[in-house]
C-alpha cells in the first residue's frame, strides 16, 4: 500500500516541496533523470532504500514531475 502521495498532498506539503524545487530547475532534471524505472517497477534512484522497495514512480519523482510541469508553463 502507498497512500503517502495523497497524505502529502491533502496535509499541503507538497507544494512547499514542490516550490522548492521550482527555484531548482537543475535539481529537478537530476532527480527525473536518477528516478526512473529499473525494469522491474521499482525505482532505480531510490534503491539504496531497499527496505521501503520503492515503486516506480516514487515520491520524489512524483514531487519532480510535478515541478517540472510547473517549469514548463513558466517558458
Ligand atoms: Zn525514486
Amino acid at each position: 500500500m502507498n497512500t503517502s502521495k495523497i497524505d502529502y498532498v491533502t496535509t499541503g506539503g507538497a507544494f512547499d516541496v514542490i516550490d522548492f524545487m521550482e527555484a531548482r530547475p537543475r535539481l529537478v532534471a537530476e532527480l527525473l533523470r536518477v528516478h526512473v524505472d529499473d525494469g522491474t517497477g521499482h525505482c532505480r534512484g531510490c534503491s539504496w532504500r531497499q527496505a521501503a522497495v520503492p515503486i516506480h514512480p516514487c515520491t520524489i519523482r512524483w514531487y519532480a514531475e510535478r515541478a517540472d510541469e510547473g517549469l514548463q508553463h513558466r517558458r
